[in-house]
């Protein structure tokens, strides 16, 4: 394969798409290309930019003939953020990609047949629906202050002040920062030298009540000229509380652990349904509130609760399923890792008046066996959100251990989703339904909801 050389340049025809939303081309000679930008159903004309062992990376010089998958990005950014991988193509075809993706993943490597697989569930709008934004403050090349997204994995910042997948409100808050940042001359972070104020500007939106916070995450205490700043904000309608997170640290971990109140409140409200929750800056919360609905919603019907259940709902953030839950079960525990997320969701419940949720503050993996075995408390249903990385194995096994009649998988990675549908399915349970939300239009990412049943 040694004839492919950084540089060269092929006419290739894109035949499948990756994880990342590349696409996959071979050369003459079976040498796999992953090009960014290009759709199966392409013919391109691609440079060669790194060559690996068994495969290489190619960029798109000249599109030949176009995938009908193809369509017009409109963001004038979209090629090179690393937020979009999917804008240049129709969003059904993005769909369609997303299940067979999901699809292959629990078949291959999740070995599982036989499963009933439901049709995604699609947004009818699919732009403007993130309800939070955190956007990197930077300097560019010629000293202007910017903001926007990283580009793909790079640390280098793209401009963008008007992302389109954000709702509108929190592009009116980033306008407002830069401006005070400008008029005030206050200082952007560098990361190459640790210097400068304003790290990142994080917005969260409640979509049914349409609160703002806003949360400035610096490298300081505090910050000069804040009255200019709170006066620009809380003309935006909706403002309803604006902190500063303190980072110092050279990493690049967003938030700081120290956290103060500038103006207003800490938390916003927002609503799922009929349940209000309270949402504070360093709790997890889905960023699709259209989709979420829909989502929580397949969650419960998969459960298909009888009213009488105990339910553990792990990896609960500020106990959104399980409040969602409450209402249909005997008893719901909840286990989250976010200190501040546990009071949140306690608060949530208290604030709905549902009695039958209490919350544990810890890691899953060890909460968990440790309420087994000290309080032989049992299960008839257990639902998992896990991050990307999935569920640790210890906790697997002792879900297993504790044979729930159903497990309900919620997934926001279907590779370990299929992951940890291999150990299950080994161990005595088995797949039944699937279905897929689409909680990241226009991105690569998707929502999995699973039924896996004890045989
Ligand atoms: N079910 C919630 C949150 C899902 S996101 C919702 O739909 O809103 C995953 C959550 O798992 C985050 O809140 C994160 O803080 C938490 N988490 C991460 N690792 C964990 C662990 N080992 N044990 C418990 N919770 C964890």
């Amino acid at each position: 394969m040694n004839e492919i050389r950084k540089n060269s340049i092929f006419t290739i025809d894109i035949t499948d798409l990756s994880e990342q939303g590349d696409g996959i081309g071979h050369t003459d000679s079976g040498f796999a290309l992953f090009v960014k930008d290009t759709l199966p159903g392409d013919r391109a004309e691609v440079k060669v930019i790194a060559v690996k062992k068994n495969y290489g990376f190619g960029r798109l010089e000249k599109l030949l003939i176009s995938s009908p998958s193809r369509c017009e990005a409109r963001c004038s950014v979209a090629r090179s953020c690393g937020g979009c991988r999917l804008q240049h193509m129709r969003y059904e075809d993005q769909l369609a990609f997303k299940e067979k993706r999901v699809r292959e993943l629990l078949t291959r490597i999740g070995g599982a047949q036989d499963f009933e697989f439901l049709p995604i569930l699609g947004m009818e709008e699919p732009w403007h629906y993130r309800n939070k934004a955190q956007y990197p403050i930077g300097v560019s090349r010629d000293g202007r202050l910017i903001a926007g997204f990283y580009a793909a994995r790079t640390h280098s910042i793209v401009e963008n002040d008007d992302c389109l997948i954000q709702m509108p409100a929190s592009v009116q808050v980033l306008k407002t920062v830069k401006g005070w940042m400008e008029k005030y001359h206050i200082t952007a972070y560098d990361e190459k030298t640790g210097r400068g104020l304003v790290r990142h500007v994080l917005t969260r939106i409640g979509y049914h009540t349409g609160e703002i916070m806003v949360c400035l995450v610096i490298n300081g205490k505090k910050i000069p000229h804040a009255q200019a700043l709170t006066e620009a904000l809380t003309r935006i309608d909706g403002m309803k509380g604006i902190v500063l997170n303190t980072n110092t640290r050279r990493t690049n971990v967003i938030l700081g652990n120290r956290e103060t109140l500038l103006w207003g409140k800490s938390r916003i409200t927002d609503f799922i349904g009929s349940i209000r929750y309270e949402i504070s800056a360093a709790s997890f919360y889905q960023v699709n509130p259209v989709q979420t609905e829909k989502l929580y919603r397949t969650a419960m019907e998969f459960a298909d609760f009888r009213g009488t259940e105990t339910l553990w709902d792990l990896y609960c953030g500020i106990g959104t399923i399980s409040l969602f839950a409450a209402q249909h079960v005997r008893q719901v525990y909840g286990v989250e890792i976010v200190p501040q997320a546990v009071e949140d969701a306690r608060c949530n419940a208290k604030l709905n008046g549902i009695e039958n949720a209490a919350f544990f503050e810890g890691r899953a993996e060890e909460v968990l066996p440790e309420k087994v075995e000290k309080e032989h408390i049992q299960a008839d249903v257990i639902i998992v959100d896990p991050p990307r990385k999935g569920c640790a194995q210890s906790l697997l096994a002792c879900m297993v251990q504790m044979a729930p009649e159903k497990i309900i998988y919620v997934s926001c990675n279907p590779a370990t989703l299929a992951r940890d549908v291999k150990y299950l399915r080994e161990n005595g349970y088995r797949l039944e339904k699937v279905r897929c939300c689409d909680m990241f239009a226009q991105t690569v990412g998707i929502e999995t909801v699973c039924r896996i049943v004890r045989e």
